[in-house]
């Protein structure tokens, strides 16, 4: 009855998640760029293998996320999740964006530092412009909507270039780093 049971659940979830997943590292040549960008920022070598998800829906993803259906993509633990690839326009970027959300987690950054950082190395904002967002430090980005994020991340990219000018990344984990005050998460 028990055996029933599982396969009656596992039935239920093969129904009702139709993703489909992959494994995303690295090491593939389309990152990197990335790669050598983040790690001549960081001073250490970056690898790891991950977990990628590709959804089936917006509203999959949603699901599977626990985020807004209108994110490109999430990262938890050791896995990516991804929109259906026909919305996700430039994939290597994507993950690279995921991927180093990864590994700055290693230094509990605030996440406006986190974001901003994140968007120096993938370079997504360069040429583009939106609305810069007041007291972007302060910002809970957990409920915003699909253009609050936009101008939200911009920001941080602006602010975080802007610091990068003159100080290391040394010296910005050194003052924002591992549980510092001004950390959200
Ligand atoms: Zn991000």
């Amino acid at each position: 009855m028990r055996a029933l049971a599982i396969v009656v659940i596992l039935l239920l979830q093969v129904t009702v998640f139709c993703f489909t997943s992959a494994y995303v590292s690295w090491e593939m040549p389309e990152l990197e760029g990335y790669r050598s960008l983040l790690e001549r920022l960081t001073g250490r070598s970056v690898n790891g293998t991950y977990i990628l998800i590709i959804a089936s829906s917006a509203g999959e993803f949603s699901e599977l996320s626990g985020i807004g259906y209108w994110f490109l993509a999430a990262a938890t633990g050791n896995t990516i999740i991804v929109q259906p690839l026909s919305l996700v326009q430039n994939l290597p970027r994507t993950l690279a964006h995921e991927m180093s959300h990864l590994i700055l987690r290693d230094y509990q950054l605030p996440y406006w530092l986190e974001e901003g950082i994140v968007c120096y190395i993938t370079g997504e904002w360069v040429g583009r412009e939106e609305i810069i967002l007041d007291e972007v430090k302060t910002l809970d980005y957990s409920k915003m909507d699909f253009m609050t994020y936009r101008s939200y991340s911009y920001t941080c990219w602006v602010e975080v270039s802007r610091l990068l000018r003159n100080r290391s990344f040394g010296e910005l984990i050194a003052e924002f780093g591992e549980g510092g005050k001004r950390r959200i998460e």
